[in-house]
């Protein structure tokens, strides 16, 4: 068994029932993402467009792509054609966009709103209670090529495991209370509801905490693939 393979069943073997496993993928290429496909992967994540866009002729075509990184507005386009999971929706013009971009594609694309709990100053997203209002405030029900799967977030890139439990921890409840929310709406139709069911959230060096914490998908890149290449 090839090293992407073991790391793959290794991660299987740990991850708890009903939390799904993204392969970052992002900078390997497209023989790493066979030999995982041999494992039984099927999610694959990357964060650039050109990159994804070309990865995915050349690959099976019952792989799931999910698009994880920071996504500019002018690449919407082209990457709608090719996604069925964007992880990182940091603003409602972003949002926006690729409603409007997966309407003239024909498509309806699931959707995360990232939320910013790191303590960096430069990561991208929506504090928690912005998050809250946009989803309370309803606009997003009538855009009809996206549906809000639930959120993501990054921890901060630090060592300390009680700082980066509390940033998910926040997560996991912002996320608890906007399924509240939603459930309380006396029009959301139920199916709505039941799209609303991702926390994204964990890396190759934090995802063991994130489980704790209550993620629903994990992003994994560096454990199954290595340091990445070009
Ligand atoms: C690259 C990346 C990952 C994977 O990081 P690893 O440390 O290689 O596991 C996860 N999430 C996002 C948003 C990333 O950009």
């Amino acid at each position: 068994m090839s090293a992407i393979q073991e790391a793959i069943r290794h991660i299987h073997a740990q991850l708890p029932e009903g939390v799904g496993l993204v392969a970052v993928s992002k900078f390997h290429p497209a023989e790493a993402i066979e030999e995982a496909y041999a494992a039984g992967q099927r999610i694959f994540g990357e964060s650039h467009v050109q990159e994804l866009a070309a990865k995915c002729p050349v690959l099976p075509q019952d792989i799931e792509w999910h698009f994880i990184g920071h996504l500019q507005t002018n690449k919407v386009r082209l990457l709608v054609l090719h996604v069925s999971l964007i992880h990182a929706i940091d603003s409602e013009h972003l949002l926006r966009e690729v409603n409007k971009q997966a309407l003239r594609a024909g498509r309806r694309i699931d959707c995360l709103l990232q939320l910013h709990v790191a303590q960096e100053e430069t990561k991208f997203g929506f504090a928690p209670e912005e998050a809250m209002a946009f989803v309370r405030e309803g606009a997003w029900q009538q855009m009809e090529g996206v549906r809000l799967a639930g959120i993501m977030c990054m921890a901060s890139n630090v060592d300390d495991e009680a700082q980066i439990r509390s940033e998910f921890r926040r997560a996991a409840e912002t996320f608890r209370a906007m399924r509240q929310e939603l459930a309380s709406s006396p029009t959301l139709p139920l199916a709505e509801l039941q799209a609303f069911r991702h926390l994204s959230m964990g890396m190759s060096h934090d995802w063991h905490i994130a489980v704790e914490e209550g993620a629903t998908l994990v992003r994994i890149g560096t454990t199954i693939f290595g340091e990445r290449q070009y």
